[in-house]
């Protein structure tokens, strides 16, 4: 039985979509069956998760409108071991609302994501910024969550709602196993940067902080307008190899 992992947060920008598509590849690259989930209705997983272009961009609305079956909307990737559901296909996005009361009060998110745990050793669930209901379901399905926090001057202020958020998951669903906050586009020698890290690593307990943190780099972006996880694309990248360490450490915290 595999595990859910949710990425979450408030905040949009800080590297969840980029966070999701790195690790889920370089869990895949370990030899794990992995599924990357978009629950996102903005869909942006689909531009840089490697998906084939010999197969229909299908997505979970499509299913739940019983147009396709499950098969038809677990797209393949260039890697073995990764397959990725998107939330709607390229036709269906202007239907935001309908599919997020769909996924906010039917069963079928729980279900499906009870089902991919069965069948994968991994399903990464990138989710719409905010606490929103669409987040909501998918943390009370997850097993663990992950918060990217973009080290930048912005997070003096962000960081305390970070962490009141963190409180509000935790207490409210016990079941999930907090694997931390994740420090994002940390720039090494800039003084903003680093005096900002300081302040987070000042007032966030050390337990609820990664020690991996992930540098700026251009190389992530520049991936993913190519269509391909940087882990992929630019392995030798110091981004790309914080993901792949990153991944290890979760795969073992998982197993153990
Ligand atoms: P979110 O999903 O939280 O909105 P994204 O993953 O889409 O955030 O990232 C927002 C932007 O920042 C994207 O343009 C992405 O390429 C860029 N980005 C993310 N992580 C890094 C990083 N470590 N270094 C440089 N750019 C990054
Ligand atoms: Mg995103």
């Amino acid at each position: 039985m595999g595990k859910v992992l949710a990425i979450v947060s408030q905040k949009g920008g800080v590297g969840k979509t980029t966070t999701a598509v790195n690790l889920a590849a370089a869990f895949a690259r370990r030899g794990m069956k992995t599924l990357l989930v978009d629950v996102d209705p903005q869909g942006s997983v689909r531009f840089g998760a490697g998906l084939r272009k010999d197969h229909p961009t299908y997505g979970f609305a499509d299913y739940l409108s019983g147009e396709r079956t499950l098969r038809d909307v677990l797209l393949p990737t260039t890697l073995p071991w990764l397959r990725v559901m998107l939330a709607g296909s390229v036709t269906d996005l202007a239907d935001h609302t309908n599919y997020q009361e769909q996924i906010a009060s039917g069963e079928q998110l729980p279900r499906m994501l009870a089902a991919a745990k069965e069948r994968c050793d991994i399903v990464v669930v990138d989710t719409p910024p905010g606490l929103g209901p669409v987040t909501r379901r998918t943390l009370a399905s997850a097993d663990r969550v992950l918060i990217p926090l973009q080290a930048e001057p912005l997070a003096l202020q962000t960081t305390p709602q970070i962490l009141r958020g963190v409180q509000d998951i935790v207490t409210t669903h016990e079941h999930l196993v907090f694997d931390g906050i994740l420090l994002t586009m940390y720039e090494a020698g800039n003084p903003a940067c680093e005096s900002t890290v300081q302040y987070i690593r000042e007032k966030v307990p050390s337990h609820l902080m990664l020690d991996v943190v992930i540098p700026r780099s251009p190389a992530l972006a520049e991936a993913f307008a190519a269509g391909q996880p940087a882990v992929v694309r630019s392995p030798a990248d110091a981004a790309s190899q914080a993901y792949v360490n990153l991944a290890t450490k979760l795969a073992e915290r998982a197993a153990g």
